[in-house]
């Protein structure tokens, strides 16, 4: 399996427009992030995209990679599923339509906003509504999607044989731990070294502290940060850090 970070980058981007860098060294490339979303390349062949951030066409091309077999979403928020219109333009010398999977809540939220890709007569996708924890397949590949709370929102992780991709969230239910054992690779969101004393409104993202307690609970054999906003400077991380984790960045593919 292959796993290319298209973006790692929080849901303003690194630099943002209010913070710049931040903390984050400005001399070093690999702190420039572009929204999130990953290209995985599973091991019988299919080239599986997670969300399709607003920046999805340049990471695309950057990747040389527009055989897209499924999109699956992780939710609605913009920074996970701007980008759909451009990955619609790819679409269309493609005879059939493009699969996305995502919560019958997703759908509705992302065909609120871009309601003219979603017309009956003309859309390019195939939507199959997914359930938390009900597993679901493409190709050959097994894909099972774990509930994760976002704020006021909800999220979907998804275990994809012994990887798995958990981004935007806060919390995570007894069953969806339960699943992650086993797993030797952990893609995870992590926005932020520590908690803000005052958080404006309901906690969304875990921060580095609280995730080293939940890979110390389900111990991968690796684990790569994504999600990572204007304090997680990338030499900071990669120096501090235990070697088994590693920040993301954007065009990092990760062979396992
Ligand atoms: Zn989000």
């Amino acid at each position: 399996m292959k796993i290319r970070i298209l973006g790692c980058g929080p849901s303003h981007g690194v630099p943002s427009l209010s913070r710049g860098f931040g903390e984050c060294n400005p001399n070093e490339p690999k702190n420039i992030r572009s929204r999130t979303s990953a290209l995985i390349t599973t091991n019988s062949g299919e080239n599986i995209l997670i969300d399709t951030s607003p920046e999805v066409r340049l990471q695309l091309i950057q990747a040389q990679n527009k055989n897209i077999d499924a999109v699956i979403y992780t939710h609605s928020h913009y920074d996970h599923m701007g980008g759909a219109n451009d990955l619609a333009g790819f679409l269309v010398d493609r005879k059939q339509k493009l699969p996305i999977y995502l919560t019958k809540n997703d759908y509705e939220e992302i065909k609120a906003h871009l309601h003219y890709l979603f017309r009956a007569d003309s859309s390019p996708f195939e939507i199959h509504l997914i359930e938390p924890y009900q597993p679901f397949q493409i190709g050959k590949t097994i894909i099972t999607p774990i509930l994760q709370y976002h704020g006021l929102q909800k999220s979907m992780g998804y275990r994809i044989d012994d990887v798995a991709y958990s981004t935007d969230l806060c919390l995570m239910e007894p069953q969806g731990l339960e699943l992650l054992k086993g797993i030797k690779t952990w893609i995870l969101g992590v926005v932020s070294p520590t908690k803000p004393e005052i958080l404006k409104g309901p906690q969304k993202h875990i921060y580095l502290d609280e995730a080293l307690e939940l890979i110390s609970l389900i111990k991968p054999n690796s684990v790569f940060l994504t999600h990572m906003g204007q304090k997680m400077d990338y030499s900071r991380l990669s120096e501090t850090l235990p070697e088994n984790i590693r920040p993301c960045y954007d065009g990092l593919e990760i062979e396992i």
